[in-house]
């Protein structure tokens, strides 16, 4: 039985990321960026003004004052949009808005709360610096420059800095497509009638959900009867999508046909077993490039093998490069005895007092009970050679819940 650890690094070793595809800007946050972005132009196109008020020379306006106002006559009233019709020559203003192209001749813009305008002219009762109001033609960007690098995972910001270089599609790491496939005589779809000795297949709707969440497309299939035919041709259908998930059929059960199965498709098998708690029966393969993850048919088993092997794999092929849950130190509060000589991930609920987190097991930690996952905020990483994680310890914890420390009052 191998580690945890050996577990992922063995997965990883056989994932990259999957190739570009173009989406529109609108498809675009969230994904990785499969191509450098340089700037063919300048952001801003033109000089302009950062205020509504008035395009000056410099020179009239530096002695300007309140008992010493500079007198200006006006030109014409610059719109955003529009193009300047006069230049700005000595003893002359325009009135400029906010956005609009600076006019030739002026080098200044003085806001409209520091002058009068009657009849024509205007008074500048305040001066300021040389290119106050001003924003400068590429400042922001310039032509050549390398806006965004490959690999960068795109944020709104920049988002609206590739609107701005003109990109209205952009090359991004593909999705994987990944299969959902049920085993089990006993299960029935979330909205079918359960007869005697039937469960619903709550699987397929976690893992869809967790797929999505980790930014994969799902694919959910139908559920496959424990039989050796059936699972071998519903795993057939299953490889051809970029990953397959299969849940139950992997222990050593009479009717568990998931190994035999993938022997029998040339499936590469890489693992049985992990040395974990839940999750033990988790089991790895490759058919060429394709992954395949066995996972344990208990749902706490099935979803936390998600997250600790499947979803970095999907990061990865989504072209992420942190793959893995952010980690707290957090102390115990209250004793939790966990199993040994294999690695516990205890369902916990984490709390923050003055930046010290503190973390308590969620109770049951029957690989049955959906609702301790569901209740809880992250798992405890419980080590191998331990059997006790005694009150006042300090433990890591993997955090799962990104909203588990959202703030319900305005920080501002
Ligand atoms: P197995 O690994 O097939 O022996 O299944 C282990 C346990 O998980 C059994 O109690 C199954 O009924 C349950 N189980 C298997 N598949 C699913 C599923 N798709 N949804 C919910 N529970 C399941
Ligand atoms: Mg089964």
């Amino acid at each position: 039985m191998i580690s945890v650890h050996e577990a992922v690094s063995q997965i990883l070793e056989t994932v990259g990321p999957l190739a570009g595809e173009r989406v529109s800007l609108f498809e675009a946050s969230g994904r990785v960026l499969a191509e450098a972005i340089p700037s063919d132009r300048e952001v801003p196109p033109f000089d302009n003004s950062a205020m509504d008020g008035y395009a000056v020379r410099w020179q009239d306006i530096r002695q300007a004052g309140a008992d010493t106002p500079a007198e200006l006559s006006v030109l014409e009233v610059i719109q955003a949009g529009a193009v300047p019709d006069k230049t700005v020559a000595p003893g002359t203003a325009s009135k400029i808005m906010t956005g609009a192209v600076l006019p030739p001749g002026a080098d200044t813009v003085i806001r409209v709360e520091d002058t009068h305008e009657t009849d024509g002219r205007v008074l500048i009762q305040k001066s300021n610096e040389l290119g106050a109001n001003v924003r400068a033609k590429g400042e922001d960007i310039h032509p050549g420059q390398l806006i965004l690098e490959k690999g960068r995972v795109l944020r709104p910001a920049d988002i609206g800095l590739l609107a701005s270089v003109g990109r209205s599609f952009v090359l991004v790491r593909q999705r994987p497509r990944v299969a959902i496939l049920s085993t089990g005589d006993e299960l029935v779809e979330a909205d079918g009638t359960l007869r005697p000795g039937q469960i619903v297949n709550s699987n397929a709707y976690t893992l869809a959900a967790a797929v999505q969440d980790a930014g994969g497309l799902p694919v959910p299939l139908e559920i496959a009867r424990d039989s050796l035919d059936e699972t071998r041709s519903a795993l057939q259908e299953a490889v051809r999508h970029d990953v397959v998930l299969s849940t139950g059929g992997v222990s050593v059960g009479d009717f568990d046909f998931v190994k035999a199965a993938m022997d029998e498709l040339g499936m590469q098998r890489l693992f049985w077993q992990v040395a974990q708690r839940p999750g033990k029966p988790l089991t790895f393969g490759l058919l060429k490039e394709r992954l395949y993850f066995g996972l344990p048919g208990n749902p706490v088993s099935a979803l936390v093998c998600f997250y600790l092997y499947v979803r970095p794999s999907l990061r990865r092929m989504l072209g992420h490069t942190r793959l893995f849950p952010p980690v707290v130190s957090a102390t115990v509060s209250e004793d939790i005895p966990i199993a040994r000589n294999l690695t516990e991930f205890v369902r916990c609920q984490l709390s923050r007092h003055d930046g010290q987190y503190a973390v308590r097991s969620t109770g049951t930690q029957s690989s049955g009970v959906l609702s301790s996952l569901s209740l809880g905020h992250g798992l405890i990483i419980g080590p191998r050679e331990q059997t006790l994680l005694s009150k006042g310890t300090e433990v890591r914890v993997i955090v799962l819940d990104g909203d588990a420390f959202a703030n319900e009052e305005a920080p501002f």
